[in-house]
């Protein structure tokens, strides 16, 4: 959808309209793309969210959640939990809910990279069972569901890219 909007370029100036200097690459000083955002709801919509969907078309009965998965670059939780929000958003959401917090975060937040280490040296083709290998060969008990984690997160990061699905097949990409 957005590709059809011209793309803005950041000018200098702070795009709240406040007059002030952005930096380099910047639209906003800090903070104040939030500034914005409240005047512009402020201005048009009553400050009302709702009243934003309804001019929209959203509702209840339109959801938003559904339009911005289907067309507006969202997605669900790797992880099952229902939450649905921008991949990098995604991406906070599981190391605030799904890696912290679990009693052996620390030890697979090495695992993790100990893994990365492992796919970045050897390279190749990186289905479950490799990995676990991998990482019980370095002395860890490893997980199945954190070492697809791990594939999923490396593909993100364009280390990975996945070419099977069940079972779960990725290659390395020559750098
Ligand atoms: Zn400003
Ligand atoms: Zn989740």
């Amino acid at each position: 959808m957005t590709d059809e909007k011209p793309r803005l370029i950041p000018n200098g100036k702070c795009w709240c309209g406040c007059g002030k200097d952005a930096n380099i690459g910047k639209f906003f000083t800090q903070g104040h793309d939030k500034v914005a955002e409240a005047a512009l709801m402020a201005v048009q919509y009553e400050a009302s969210v709702p009243r934003l969907l309804a001019e929209h078309g959203y509702g209840p009965d339109n959801s938003v959640r559904d339009a911005a998965l289907t067309e507006g670059g969202w997605r669900y939780c790797d992880y099952g939990c229902g939450y649905a929000a921008a991949p990098s958003s995604i991406r906070n959401h599981i190391r605030k809910y799904h890696e912290q917090g679990s009693t052996t975060m620390g030890d697979e937040s090495t695992q993790s990279g100990s893994l990365e280490h492992s796919i970045r040296t050897l390279g190749g083709l990186w289905d479950t069972t490799r990995g676990v290998t991998v990482l019980r060969d370095a002395g860890y008990t490893p997980d199945e569901k954190h070492v697809r984690g791990t594939y999923r997160r490396l593909a993100e990061a364009g280390l990975l890219v996945k070419v099977q699905d069940r079972p779960v097949q990725y290659r390395v990409i020559e750098q």
